[in-house]
């Protein structure tokens, strides 16, 4: 018998992203959304107006019910808002989203908006290269102070948490790229939410960059994290054919802080980016869920050949505190993998040299699968120190598995390796 569904149970994500938050009603009825491609908006009255501009700048309220008029496409467009309304369906725990015209750009309107010259900013590393740059050399000319801390060591970023000065804000990428080594997302909130704030002071803000598993298999948002930011140039969208951004949050209220410096950064996503990136959200789960389920094929059946060293997978985790995060907090491996070659930087190129299906690029979470090796690329300006803590080794390569044949991904990595 058909199990009925009751008032009280909530629809699923695959389910709400195709239902609920586009009105066709305001696109003529398309069942798709219209693009809007107007820079500016017409008002009914100079009063309309006067109101418009009153009520984006916070000197009035809008009334119960009243949607603020739009102005101009730098500040929100159509668009824009069908793309943020559909996204929160994918997002566990999320009630407000941003689109934004990459993933740095959104990681850089947000973290403006919380941080001031005096603030701190405890992160993991590595971390995405932009990401770390932003804070070690930018910010820092801007009196923040970073203060970094290895991906995965839980008490480690649980003290610096607790010991930072003038902390306002957590950035932490889980799983890290290249090795996957995972962050306690629980523990890092509970450290956060343990600090003593000084009356009027706010709370640091707790930022997951969910790139790597997000949204369909680990949910910051509801394990207690402020906000969650997504280069959606990777899984979101799926070809490696646009760049995007979003930020997502359970409360409106942080939102609605980043939306007005994205008012004045100019990073809103434009028309034409959001109405293709809207189209891809559907999907998303399809793609990510072959990818996971063939990465994790490969990944098991190379971990015993005899040119690789080791595979970083997390089915293959062999730390226990690493077994323990993974398991606590997501629901599927992702289609990321790495390994490290015996025979350093010489094998690793050979190794992309010989690849036929797999395409030697950086960027992942295309349905085609990718290989790059991080050492000389992504990761290149990294100091000896930084290379042997991140587990980046000369050997390694990452690989982003798309979503062709796993079986004749596998040969083409097997022949590839005989080549080495
Ligand atoms: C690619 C990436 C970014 C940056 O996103 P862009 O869209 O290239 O600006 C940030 N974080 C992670 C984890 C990424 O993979």
């Amino acid at each position: 018998m058909a199990r009925k569904r009751t008032k009280s149970q909530p629809l699923r994500p695959s389910t709400k992203i195709l239902t609920e938050g586009f009105d066709p009603k305001l696109s003529l009825g398309s069942a798709r959304p219209a693009v809007f491609r107007s820079s500016t908006y017409v008002f009914s009255t100079p009063e309309a107006a006067e109101h418009a501009f009153d009520v984006a700048s916070g000197r009035s309220k809008p009334a119960e019910g009243e949607s603020a008029d739009l102005i101009y496409s730098r500040f929100n467009h159509p668009n824009a808002e069908m793309l943020e309304d559909q996204i929160v369906n994918l997002e566990k725990g999320s009630a407000s989203a941003l689109a934004f015209n990459c993933g740095m750009a959104a990681i850089v309107t947000s973290l403006f908006t919380f941080l001031r010259p005096g603030h701190s900013i405890v992160y993991t590393v590595p971390i995405y290269g932009g990401t770390q740059h932003l804070i070690q050399d930018y910010l820092s000319q801007w009196d923040v102070a970073g203060i970094a801390v290895p991906c995965g060591r839980t008490d480690a970023i649980a003290r610096a948490i607790a010991n930072a000065k003038n902390l306002g804000a957590v950035m932490i990428e889980t799983p890290a790229n290249p090795t996957l080594t995972m962050t306690d997302i629980r523990k890092v909130c509970d450290a956060v939410a343990a600090r003593k704030v000084k009356k009027g002071d706010a709370r640091p803000v707790v930022m997951v960059d969910n790139t790597m598993l997000g949204p369909s298999f680990q949910h910051p948002l509801e394990i207690g994290a402020d906000l969650v930011v997504y280069s959606g140039t990777k899984y979101l969208s799926g070809f490696s054919d646009m760049l995007a951004g979003i930020v997502l949050a359970k409360n409106r209220e942080l939102i609605k802080g980043i939306r007005a410096l994205r008012g004045f950064f100019g990073t809103i996503l434009q028309p034409d980016e959001c109405w293709m990136l809207g189209g891809r959200l559907p999907t998303v789960r399809l793609r990510m869920d072959k990818s996971s389920i063939d990465a994790q094929r490969i990944a098991e059946r190379l971990a015993v050949h005899p040119k690789i060293k080791k595979i970083h997978y997390p089915t293959l985790f062999d730390d226990p505190e690493q077994k323990r995060i993974y398991a606590a907090q997501c629901d599927y491996p992702g289609g990321m993998l790495s390994m490290d070659l015996k025979g350093g930087k010489r094998a690793a190129f050979d190794f992309l040299r010989h690849l036929k299906i797999a395409r030697n690029a950086v960027s992942l979470g295309g349905v085609e699968t990718l290989a790059c090796h991080p050492k000389t690329t992504t990761h290149s300006g990294f100091t000896e120190q930084e290379f042997a803590q991140a587990g980046v080794t000369d050997g390694l390569v990452r690989i982003s598995v798309g979503i062709e044949h796993w079986r004749d991904l596998l040969a083409d990595f097997e022949q590839a390796l005989d080549a080495v």
